[in-house]
Formats: C-alpha cells, structure tokens, sequence
C-alpha cells in the first residue's frame, strides 16, 4: 500500500513537472520574437511601435533591438521590407528563452525574503514583489520620525500608490522650536516604476529612500516626496505573465490582448507628439489627458507642493542617459537647458567616479526620440519646475530590461553619488 502511495505520489509529481514544462508563466510571451534592425530605423520603427506591431526595446537605437508579438510577425516583417529595413531574428521564441534562463538560474541565485510584519531592508540578491515593498515602506515610515507614508490613490486593481515623505532633519541643539519646513531648503521629487518592466528603478529607488534618510549632510535639509512604485498593476503583471509589460492595466477596449495605457505619455503637455491612439500601442497615450488613476494621483500631489519643487526625476530603464527636456519636439529648446546640462554633468561625473559605469547627458527628443505627455515634460512645462530629468539606468543593453539582481546595490550606489552631486549643485 506504501508502495502505491509513493507512486501514485510520484506520478503526480512527474505530470505536474510535465505540465509545468509546457505551461508557465511566460505563455504571453509564445512566439514572440527580438530582431535586431538596420537600415534607416528610426521613423520606421517608431511608426510601427505606434501602430501596435512593435515593441522598440532599444530606445537609443544603439543596437536596434525590437520585440515582435507573434500575431504581427508577419505584417511587421513585410512593412519593414518595403521601407528597406533589414531584420536579423535574435531570438527565436521569447517564452522559451526566458524559460531557459530561468533554469539556468534556478539555484545560483539566493532568494531574499521577509516577513509580512518586517521587512527591515531592500533587497539587494533578488527583485521585490510588490507586497514586499509595502512591507518595507510602512516599516521604514515606523522606524523614523521624518518619514511618513500616504497612499495618493488606488490603481484599477485596487493597488495603492504610495508616496514616502521624507521631512527634512531638525537640529535639535540648534534650533528646538524650529519648524522644518520653514527652514527646508526646497524639495526633491522622485518618481519609480511608471514603466513596469523597468524593475530595477524602484529596486534602486528603495535604496535611495534609506539613503536620504541616513544623509546628515545638506542633503538631509531638503524636504523629499518619493514614490518608488508609480504602477504596482504594471509591475506585478510583468513579474507573473509577462516581463516585457510596459504600460498599466485598466481595460480601455474590448480587445483582450489590448489592455493598459503608456503613463508617461499620458500628461496633459503637448499630449499626443510620439505617442499613439491606438489602444493596442506600447506607447498608447489614453483616450484623454490624466485618463489614469495613476497619473491623476501623481498630477495632484506634485500640484500640492509644486512651489517648493526644485527637482523631479524620474527612474526609468534602459541605457545609462540623464534626459532633460523638452521630449515634445526636436527644436523647441526648455527654459534653463545650459543649467540642466551643466549640472547634468555634475550628476554623471560623479556616477562614473563611484564605480565606473558612465551615463551620458542627452535630451530626450534630439537624442533619442520624440515622446510627449511625460513627468519630466509636464513638471517643466506646466508646473514649472527648472530642473527635470528622465533616468535611464542600467544597462547599455547587454541585458535590458532583464538586468539581473545583482546590479541592484552597484546601480544604487552610483545613483545616490550622482544625486548628492546633482543636489548639491541645485540647493
Ligand atoms: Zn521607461
């Protein structure tokens, strides 16, 4: 009888190992392709990304690297031959590589975790899950006086999107009855994770949090708003069904395989220049302005404390590149660009002196494309704001969106030297 439990508990076993082999949590990813283009890409590719055939993974077109969806192979392919674009299939099957590299990683890698009542650090082996960063949000803001926490809203899958403030320190000895916001020295904002498959930029961003706290430096005397996770549906979706989900996840059309809107091209500045209308796009803007819960919460509360902003950046992945405005148009030049560049600099020559990893000072549109309806656009544009910038972190490609954990404490730590740099020029 033994014998035949032990069995029939094998037999289990072997057919849910069978069917995990044929089933996982890539499925969404079958049969799509990365090819790799030459040739005059860039209006080309743009133009497909907008009409939803493809996905632009290098947007720096270093390496002209793009995502093919299974269902556009063809159309996709015959559009590119005609414009005279060449196409070279760098991968074959996106589901089965991510598959592949998942066994390949399986053991090598620890696996952090914490408990759901403490969860004291950010972790620096492996990504977080959302819940995770929760966890640690609300422990942090119990563990210290300057910091508190505050959902600015509620995604369309009833996630929150948190906001940490980080007050400025009082010197207690210098000043007992001061009030540290009268006494701040501006504030900084900082925004994460509007992408949801650049995971490294609210890994990064949550590292930064600790630092700023512990800064007892000038840094220290400056108020800080950080929202390290602007699109946890985005985030959690790509973490389970697909890791190359971009935008987020409210069903804006009756099509399935259609859903979400491209936060950053949905604020209302010169909305609509290199996004697109079209709901099956990665670049979809929404169907009006602030169509989003989530940029709604975002929009209201840097319209809050817009008169005490002097900085907003914003974490994004890929390709080592400080952006700076303007990404609506190629020859319009933003208020202040000589300031914006120069301190830029600052920022990338410290960055590099930390561990070597060089960004480059870029604008958005000249540089790499136009895109309208951003953070960085909009805090400039309409609020404000003299200094805006789009982070691109790492790497320059190699990896891309699936840079490995192990980058997270080596990319944070050359971040937070370029921010203390930046900083310290601005204040
Ligand atoms: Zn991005």
């Amino acid at each position: 009888m033994a014998v035949l439990a032990l069995s029939l508990a094998l037999l289990t076993s072997v057919a849910s190992a069978a069917k995990a082999q044929t089933s996982t949590h890539h499925e969404a990813l079958r049969g799509h392709q990365i090819w790799h283009l030459s040739g005059e890409v860039g209006t080309v590719a743009l133009e497909l990304t907008q009409k939803g055939l493809l996905d632009m993974l290098d947007p720096s077109r270093a390496s002209g690297k793009v995502r093919v969806p299974f269902q556009s192979l063809e159309e996709a392919r015959r559009i590119l031959q005609e414009r005279g674009v060449a196409h070279q299939i760098l991968t074959e099957d996106l589901a089965t590589f991510l598959e592949d590299q998942e066994r390949r990683t399986k053991g090598s890698t620890k696996s952090e975790s914490c408990d759901p009542n403490a969860c004291p650090k950010p972790f620096s082996d492996s990504y977080m899950t959302f819940e995770q960063m929760e966890w640690f949000l609300k422990r942090l803001c119990e563990s210290s006086p300057r910091a508190s926490l505050a959902s600015l809203g509620k995604t369309s899958e009833n996630r929150d999107i948190w906001m940490v403030r980080l007050r400025p320190k009082m010197d207690p000895e210098e000043d007992p009855e001061g009030d540290p916001e009268e006494d701040a020295a501006g504030a900084v904002w900082i925004e994460a994770g509007i992408h949801a498959r650049e995971w490294i930029s609210s890994a990064v961003t949550l590292h930064l949090l600790e630092k700023l706290l512990q800064d007892t430096g000038d840094i220290g005397s400056l108020d800080a708003y950080v929202v390290p996770m602007v699109n946890p549906d985005g985030y959690e979706y790509s973490r389970m069904h697909n890791r190359f989900w971009r935008k987020n996840r409210r069903k804006t059309s009756t099509r399935a395989d259609c859903v979400g809107v491209d936060l950053n091209r949905n604020w209302d500045f010169h909305y609509g220049a290199g996004a697109s209308d079209n709901e099956c796009s990665e670049v979809f803007m929404g169907t009006e302005p602030f169509s989003e819960p989530e940029t709604k919460a975002l929009r209201d509360a840097m319209t809050r404390v817009k008169d005490q902003l002097k900085l907003v950046l914003c974490l994004h992945s890929y390709g080592q590149r400080l952006l700076y405005p303007w990404g609506y148009s190629k020859s319009d030049v933003a208020p202040y660009t000589d300031d914006l560049v120069r301190e830029g600099n600052a920022f990338v020559e410290a960055a590099q002196r930390s561990d070597n990893t060089s960004y480059a000072v870029t604008n958005v549109a000249a540089g790499l494309y136009v895109a309208s309806g951003t953070t960085e656009d909009w805090s400039k544009g309409v609020l404000g704001v003299k200094y805006t910038y789009t982070l691109e972190l790492r790497d320059k490609g190699e990896h891309g969106f699936l840079l490995g954990p192990s980058n997270i404490l080596p990319c944070s730590e050359e971040v937070w030297a370029g921010l203390q740099a930046l900083l310290k020029k601005i204040i």
